[in-house]
């Protein structure tokens, strides 16, 4: 059974448009206003906000559509994996390459320079005050949106998906799921790595990167705000990006880990 969102998901999707303010997210209820968890996607989308560019070198580099600028089917299994939980989700507009969600403020990759060894000309001479203005109208609003949905619902438990490249400068890849924690859920961590693997999905603990190495800063923030401390937790996916854009693939997954998550 494939998980494709309902119009009346789509319906109920938070506006872009706030004030006249183009916001850097996409809120979308996967049909309940109550739920246990809240799913976020840090590096959905690889837009630009109303008057910022990509320049002509990195047009040039194809930058916008590679993994660098975000994370290619993240944003279709969020949504897909929403809906099937019953579950809001939270997915980014912009680039990451324009400020980068899943990173602390005072991260030198907040708005990265560097490509491989492309140099990104969006982010050229950025100033002190533009990168504030990134922050400011960029940057917070997407988090203060992942606690107010958060707490609309009143989920414990956050649930962040990325996907990543099967090469990354020169390391292969061959497994297909990386199941990340930080402090918390390492049990229901290798739960779903031995479900996908018995299932024939090539999965990974912490893979390809630790949790615990901060790579979960944006779903740690959200784990560590409950108004009751330790009430709250958080999980990561990782999903190869090439698998991850084939529909079916995503719904067998789908159909593998959302029991367990349903009932975290
Ligand atoms: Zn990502």
């Amino acid at each position: 059974m494939l998980h494709q969102a309902p119009r009346t998901a789509v319906r109920m999707a938070t506006r872009y448009f706030s004030s006249g303010v183009s916001l850097n997210f996409e809120t979308v209820y996967g049909g309940s206003l109550t739920s246990n968890c809240v799913i976020t996607c840090e590096h959905a989308g690889n837009d630009l906000p109303e008057g910022s560019h990509w320049g002509e070198s990195d047009l040039q580099a194809g930058l916008p559509s590679k993994h660098w600028a975000y994370d290619p089917g993240a944003k279709e299994f969020s949504s897909e994996l929403g809906f099937c939980l019953k579950a809001p989700a939270v997915m980014s507009r912009y680039s990451r390459l324009f400020v980068d969600l899943n990173r602390p403020i005072a991260s030198h990759t907040l708005a990265r320079q560097m490509c491989d060894n492309h140099i990104v000309d969006l982010n050229m001479n950025l100033t002190p005050s533009s990168i504030a203005d990134r922050i400011s109208r960029y940057y917070l609003p997407y988090h203060f949106e992942v606690e107010r949905v958060a707490c609309v619902v009143g989920a414990r438990v956050g649930i962040s998906v990325h996907t990543y490249t099967c090469n990354y400068e020169g390391s292969l890849r061959d497994f297909e799921v990386g199941v990340l924690y930080s402090t918390k859920n390492e049990g229901a961590a290798h739960k779903l790595v031995d479900m996908l693997n018995n299932n024939g999905v090539y999965s990974k603990v912490n893979a390809p990167w630790s949790g615990k190495d901060g790579f979960m800063h944006s779903i740690d923030c959200f784990s560590h705000n409950g108004s009751i401390p330790g009430q709250r937790s958080s999980l990561m996916f990782e999903f190869r990006n090439d698998v991850c854009q084939d529909v079916a693939w995503r719904s067998k997954v789908i159909s593998i880990i959302s029991p367990l998550l349903k009932t975290m």
